[in-house]
């Protein structure tokens, strides 16, 4: 471990909501450190926790046990306003009858600053996220991409140590939302200041996310680099809700091999009891068409993209199976497919 401290520690940490018979278990016992400047996201489906982890960290909510540090100082006791932490929620609360500029200017008027100084600090966040053109309009004249730059340039600037962002991007179209996910990157690396991001959506925290924390059911299932998480998902419902994948169930039938439902023997499961049932898992672009491979399978739906082929596949018992393979390989519908399975792609997961 380095001995720096980390930009936040949090340390079994759980909260529950309500009292006796209606009390709801909303974390249980989450420890996590995030690095300073580290672009860190809490990702996992609704309801698995994430909101109420950086509410906590925040300070919106109060611990039941654990405590949370920043830059190395407990804070667990502090209301939010003396933490070092600022927050952008999903939906932007821009005041509607304040500029653009008065918005912005509005938490620097909090700090107690000289207001030459207001001016200044306000301009430059705005001209962080590319906005200083528009300082002069109302809310109501801005698009949902402009309101949410101006919500994050009044995050930014008080200059938080760290900022907590909720969905931001969510109430955005599909185009806009691509574009400012590229602008919270830059803005990011080009800020220094270490962002912690909740979403449901994987793409995204795959996209912008130096590491991700997969949540469920109030725990953190896996902590890793995107590649760690894509490439060696730790348990079942973590491969399963980032990116797509197959998932073959069998039966390990001994000598590292297992026997999947639909018919074929491959060669996995190592370290499994013979007769234990096991979840095979690989990722479309990592099966082959090769004739000869281990898995029969039917072509139901093929799908051209320009730079891969997606194969719907159906196999011997009926099951699904997804295929990426090169533009150019476009097997005709009906026909019959051999996969190959490399055992380097395949993960076992114990039923
Ligand atoms: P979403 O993506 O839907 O916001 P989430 O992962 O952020 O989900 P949380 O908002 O942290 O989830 O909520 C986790 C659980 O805690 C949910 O079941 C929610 O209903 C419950 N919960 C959250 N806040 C409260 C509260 N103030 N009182 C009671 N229950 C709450």
């Amino acid at each position: 471990m380095n001995s720096a401290p980390s930009a936040i520690a949090v340390r079994s940490v759980s909260k529950s909501f309500g009292r006796g018979d209606a009390m709801v278990r909303v974390l249980s016992d989450v420890s996590v450190e995030i690095g300073v400047r580290e672009f860190f996201t809490l990702l996992g489906p609704s309801g698995c926790g994430k909101t109420t982890l950086l509410r906590l960290i925040a300070g919106f909510e109060e611990l039941d046990s654990g405590d949370i540090l920043i830059d190395g100082v407990r804070v667990d006791h502090l209301p939010p306003f003396r933490r070092p932490v600022n927050t952008v929620f999903q939906s932007y609360a821009l005041f509607p009858h304040l500029t653009v500029a008065q918005n912005v200017a509005f938490a620097l008027e909090l700090q107690d600053l000289p207001r030459a100084e207001v001016r200044r600090r306000a301009g430059e966040a705005l001209e962080m996220v590319r906005m200083g053109a528009l300082a002069a309009r109302k809310p109501a004249e801005l698009s949902g991409g402009q309101q949410q730059r101006v919500a994050l340039a009044r995050a930014l600037a008080p200059r938080p140590k760290v900022l907590l962002l909720d969905e931001p991007l969510s109430a955005l179209d599909l185009k806009l939302r691509k574009e400012m996910q590229i602008e919270l990157k830059q803005l990011q690396a080009e800020a220094g200041i270490t962002f912690v991001f909740v979403t449901h959506d994987q793409e995204e925290a795959l996209t912008l996310s130096d590491r991700i924390a997969v949540m469920q059911g109030g725990r953190i299932l896996q902590l890793g680099t995107p590649r760690e998480i894509y490439e060696r998902p730790a348990h079942r419902f973590v491969a399963d809700f980032i990116g797509e994948i197959n998932l073959l169930e069998g039966q390990v039938s001994g000598h590292g091999k297992v026997r999947l439902d639909c018919g074929a023997e491959i060669s996995a499961g190592a370290g499994q009891a013979a007769g234990a049932r096991v979840t095979v898992a690989i990722r479309p672009e990592r099966a082959r068409l090769v004739r000869g491979g281990v898995l029969q399978a039917e072509v139901t739906h093929v799908a051209y993209l320009g730079t891969a082929t997606i194969m719907q596949l159906r196999l011997a018992d009926g099951g699904p199976f997804l295929l990426r393979a090169a533009a150019d390989d476009l097997p005709a519908i009906g026909g019959r497919v051999q996969v190959d399975l490399p055992s380097d792609a395949l993960q076992v997961f114990a039923a």
